[in-house]
């Protein structure tokens, strides 16, 4: 019959910030898309019962390094996404200037996952850990710049580390100004690493532009805490958000504190986006993926319906995307995840060696990506 659909996702709890929806909804795709939301959506050729289970936009991960043989850092998007419900993976910079299109031809063209990606204002991205700008020659706003605009279909804006010793002695606050140059000659945003960074937060959040996103917000290091020494968000923060900077998670190895989130949350600001920071040195532990780091949201006090939209419909609006990712509406991308909200004790880890025993997990049941059955299994992603 003529409205057959590929897909239906039935009997799920639908939870769509962008739609306002938090109800039993069954969700039909075709042809790539959302083709119905509500009840009695007809055939489909698969079904998935997600009774019992969250239905949501397909995960968008804001910061993950999926270069994977050419940078340290870099894992494989099509073992993890599928499996975790995340449908983009927005890759933050393993790549630089000089090897941006390797990463587009090897890695975002032949993989399933929805890859998007700031480039590096180190030429070389992130191939080890550290020093990616101590030679200055790796170190190119006008470089930078063209390389975001010659790669239009994949290419976000400009990512850029600042922590101590990154460009040798080179002052951060310099190289922030070279970021800042390299983002305003592609007018695009600037993502900015401040994780271990040894100039206080206030004196580079203060130049970032609306739509600039400060990544690692809730780190445990000093002094470029969020956080001052009376336990307060500095106003430098909430300045830089009333103009429209992004403050996001980037869990990562070393980059997440649950005492400054708590700190952060209980002075009114929340992140804007939860994201995971995957990389591997981090993916058996203590960061494993984005449901987790959603999880220890839920733990710290969030609002399921506020930790979905963070890793759904703001990251989406992060990336200028909120017009077909981050929602389900009809018309949308068929791109959806299945999650178990499981209760019990759970043993969840910051960056900081923080043990933080939760009631409540979030684990990945099923993935459509593009409209067709990506994932389903209904053990444990891990652990
Ligand atoms: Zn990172």
């Amino acid at each position: 019959m003529a409205d057959q659909c590929d897909v239906l996702i039935a009997n799920g709890r639908m939870i769509d910030p962008a739609n306002g929806v938090d109800a039993v909804r069954d969700v039909a795709l075709k042809d790539g898309k959302v083709s119905a939301v509500g009840h009695n959506l007809g055939q489909a050729d698969a079904v998935i019962d997600a009774a019992g289970c969250l239905v949501v936009p397909g995960l968008i991960d804001l910061h993950t390094h999926v270069y994977k043989d050419v940078s340290m850092f870099g894992i494989e998007a099509d073992e993890l996404c599928p499996r975790t419900g995340v449908t983009t993976s927005v890759d933050t910079g393993t790549a630089g200037w000089i090897n941006y299109r390797g990463l587009e031809r090897y890695v975002i063209e032949p993989s399933a996952t929805r890859i998007l990606a700031y480039v590096n204002l180190s030429g070389v991205g992130l191939p080890w850990r550290r020093g990616e700008m101590v030679y200055e020659g790796y170190v190119s706003a006008s470089e930078c710049a063209r390389a975001v605009l010659n790669h239009p279909q994949t290419a976000l804006g400009v990512k850029v580390r600042l922590y101590r010793g990154v460009g040798g002695d080179a002052d951060l606050r310099d190289l922030l100004q070279i970021a800042i140059e390299a983002a305003n000659r592609c007018e695009k945003p600037l993502m900015v690493h401040v994780s271990n960074a040894d100039v206080p937060l206030r004196d580079l959040i203060q130049h970032l532009r609306p739509g600039d996103i400060v990544t690692h917000c809730f780190h445990g290091t000093q002094p470029a805490s969020i956080i001052d020494s009376r336990g307060k968000v500095i106003s430098e923060a909430w300045e830089a958000r009333d103009r429209g900077v992004i403050f996001d998670i980037g869990h990562g190895l070393g980059s997440f504190s649950y005492d400054i989130g708590r700190a952060a949350m209980e002075d009114g600001f929340p992140p804007d986006t939860i994201s995971s920071d995957i990389h591997t040195f981090n993916i058996d532990g203590p960061v494993y993926d984005l449901p987790t780091t959603m999880s220890k949201f839920l733990n710290l006090g969030m609002s399921l319906n506020d930790v979905i939209r963070r890793a759904t419909l703001e990251p989406a609006q992060v990336i200028y995307r909120a017009d077909d990712l981050g929602h389900l509406g009809v018309g949308a991308a068929g791109d959806v995840a299945v999650l178990e909200l499981e209760t019990g004790a759970f043993a969840l880890t910051d960056s900081m060696q923080q043990v933080l025993m939760g009631a409540q997990r979030l684990v990945c049941r099923a993935s459509v990506r593009d409209g067709k059955i990506w994932w389903q299994n209904r053990e444990n992603a891990h652990g």
